[in-house]
């Protein structure tokens, strides 16, 4: 097997590659560093209209992706040989970190589980040992742009992908700081110089000011990173 497999599970496939077929991971998937394969749950949708969702047990507003037809979809797609991470997008899950972005991006692939309405049947959360995994405090309406985030985060990180790579290593997050400021030309802008220390050419000094800033920086704006 060669590069990372992506399989995504989804009412909306036409949804994928989407904003991955552009840019750095379009060219990644041109190049074969990564492949995508979005399933549509509804080809294994119930009776003639292919139903793949119920009224929730209980009552209350809105529909629930049933847990049968979940499975067939997944069933269709992984072995019991796949050890890729099964990741079902839902705002109750783990919050998406770059450090598990980094530890998915060394594995071989993911399986991502888009929900719709309501979300889905909890029994096959368990039943199928699926991961919830969020991107963040917020609802959306599905799950197909959380996956698009969490691979896009992936992807970049596949070997080849990013030209340098040190341009990842200094990065936010990948240090546990915010990243420095950046300046590039022209060297005065509307009254503003960049800072004489950057056009030194010390670059001991530099190093040291980009360190300084980023801690500055972490610490007016994510005091809860500091305490890490
Ligand atoms: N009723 C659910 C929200 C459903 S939103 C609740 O209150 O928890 C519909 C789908 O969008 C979810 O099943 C999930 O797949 C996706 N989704 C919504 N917000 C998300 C988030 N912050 N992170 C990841 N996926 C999200």
């Amino acid at each position: 097997m060669s590069g990372f497999r992506a399989d995504v599970l989804t009412l909306f496939p036409d949804m994928f590659p989407g904003a991955l077929g552009l840019s750095l991971a379009g060219e990644a998937l041109k190049q074969g560093t990564w492949s995508l394969h979005a399933h549509d749950i509804r080809d294994h949708g119930l009776g003639k209209h292919r139903a793949v969702d119920d009224t929730p047990a209980g009552g209350g507003a809105g529909m629930v992706i049933r847990a049968d037809v979940l499975a067939a979809s997944l069933d269709s797609v992984v072995d019991a040989q796949d050890r890729r991470p099964r990741l079902l997008m839902s705002p109750r899950g783990k919050p998406l970190t770059q450090e598990m972005v980094r530890h998915f991006a060394a594995g071989e692939g993911v399986v991502i589980i888009c929900g719709r309405f309501e979300g889905v049947d909890e029994r096959v959360i368990e039943g199928r040992n699926l991961q919830e995994v969020s991107i963040g405090d917020y609802i959306l309406s599905g799950g197909e742009p959380a996956a698009l985030v969490l691979l896009d985060a992936i992807v970049r990180l596949l070997p080849g992908v990013m030209g340098k790579t040190e341009s990842g290593e200094d990065e936010s997050f990948e240090n546990g700081l915010l990243e420095y400021p950046h300046y590039t030309r022209p060297r005065e802008w509307e009254g503003q110089a960049i800072p004489d220390i950057l056009l030194s050419g010390d670059h001991k000094k530099i190093a040291e000011w980009r360190r300084a800033e980023s801690g500055k920086l972490t610490k007016e704006r994510r005091p809860d990173l500091v305490k890490k």
